[in-house]
């Protein structure tokens, strides 16, 4: 039997095409009723582009909510009829790809947990050849960028061309403000090697509660991702998985609406002209860095012909000391924080150390 999609509908290519990309639901579909009830109050705020929900739940430990499973696809179809927004839920094996392209979810995605496994992302990514269905990857609940990108590669080998990438934070152990420690720089560095690919930060699954949603979701926005995944519930306290984290669809709506939307790029000629004469005197800027840079390196060249001659070592605690202080005292006045100067300093010591040692040990 034939079941798989085999062209994306053009409303699910327009939302997919969408800056940004919203998409919310629950953590997971409980009863028809939750589902549909969540789904028109979310269509009803006008703000949401996706609706997602978890049918299988991958849980850490045993004894929760694993998902209502397959009989929970009905619903979502349901819901998509009656609101018109396309469908997304988690899939981890090839059965569920199966169920879900034949129930005509629109959007697939890998969770976290199943990143991680390559046999689990393959089992996936087979099912998933031929089919003509966006797919959203998860990192993976460790901080491993390979993983994630190993993740990208198998999915696009099988053929799947609407690839795009979730953020949703990196377990760590004990407790944190977080739920899962956004590590950013691990998200700007994945999009900086896929720079085709949407970047989506999840902000429910990084905070695990509802007080810092909106900062989060802020600092995706002024990251310039391309959309948010935010779960949402009629009765958020009452959830059967990841109650702490939820919101009501009203409340998700409040939270969209404070948000500043910020943009890559502006087309207003006043902007473009005075940031590109900004940016021009920030290279300068750097070139004159670079070349006193240089001449910093030339002198240390030299220091370390004369310890050589001297037999000096190349180290000296006391000289290094003096000079991280002056400068501390010079990026106070100058607005440069402490941690900045010492990280500095500390680069510009270790390229000292290494031209010496070079010419200590030529
Ligand atoms: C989820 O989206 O509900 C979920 C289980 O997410 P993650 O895979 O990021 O933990
Ligand atoms: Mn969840």
């Amino acid at each position: 039997m034939e079941t798989k999609q085999t062209t994306i509908a053009s409303a699910v290519q327009e939302k997919w095409n969408k800056r940004p990309l919203l998409i919310s639901g629950p953590c997971s579909a409980e009863t028809e009723e939750q589902v549909m009830a969540t789904a028109t109050r979310l269509a009803a705020t006008g703000r949401i582009d996706v609706l997602r929900a978890g049918i299988w739940k991958p849980r850490t430990r045993p004894g929760s909510f694993e998902g209502i499973g397959a009989k929970g696809l009905p619903w979502l179809a349901q819901a998509k009829k009656i609101t018109g927004l396309p469908t997304t839920v988690e899939v981890a094996t090839g059965k569920q790809v199966e169920d879900a392209l034949n129930f005509e979810v629109d959007i697939l995605w890998i969770g976290a947990r199943t990143t991680v496994n390559p046999f689990s992302v393959q089992e996936v990514a087979d099912a998933l050849r031929g089919a003509k269905v966006p797919v959203l990857i998860k990192n993976p609940i460790n901080p491993d960028l390979e993983l994630w990108t190993g993740a990208v590669e198998r999915v696009a080998k099988a053929g799947i061309e609407q690839i795009g990438l979730i953020h949703r934070g990196f377990s760590s152990y004990g407790n944190t403000e977080y739920r899962n420690a956004p590590m950013w720089h691990l998200a700007i560095e994945m999009k900086r090697r896929n720079p085709t690919l949407p970047l989506i930060c999840d902000p429910s699954h990084i905070c695990g509660r509802r007080d810092i949603l909106q900062d989060v979701a802020q600092t995706a926005v002024d990251l310039d991702f391309d959309g948010l995944m935010l779960e949402s519930h009629i009765d958020p306290d009452n959830a059967w998985s990841d109650a702490k984290q939820q919101v009501t669809p009203e409340r998700l709506a409040e939270i969209l609406a404070a948000i500043t939307w910020r943009f890559e790029d502006s087309t207003e000629k006043e902007f473009v002209t005075a940031l590109a004469s900004m940016r021009e005197q920030i290279n300068q800027l750097d070139d004159e860095l670079l070349q006193l840079l240089g001449q910093r390196m030339k002198i240390a060249d030299k220091i370390g012909e004369y310890k050589k001659n001297n037999n000096i070592t190349i180290l000296q605690t006391r000289r290094w000391n003096d000079i991280l202080e002056r400068a501390m005292l010079k990026g106070d006045k100058l607005g440069l924080s402490r941690e900045f100067i010492t990280k500095y300093f500390d680069a510009v010591h270790l390229e000292s150390i290494h031209h010496q040692n070079k010419i200590m040990n030529a």
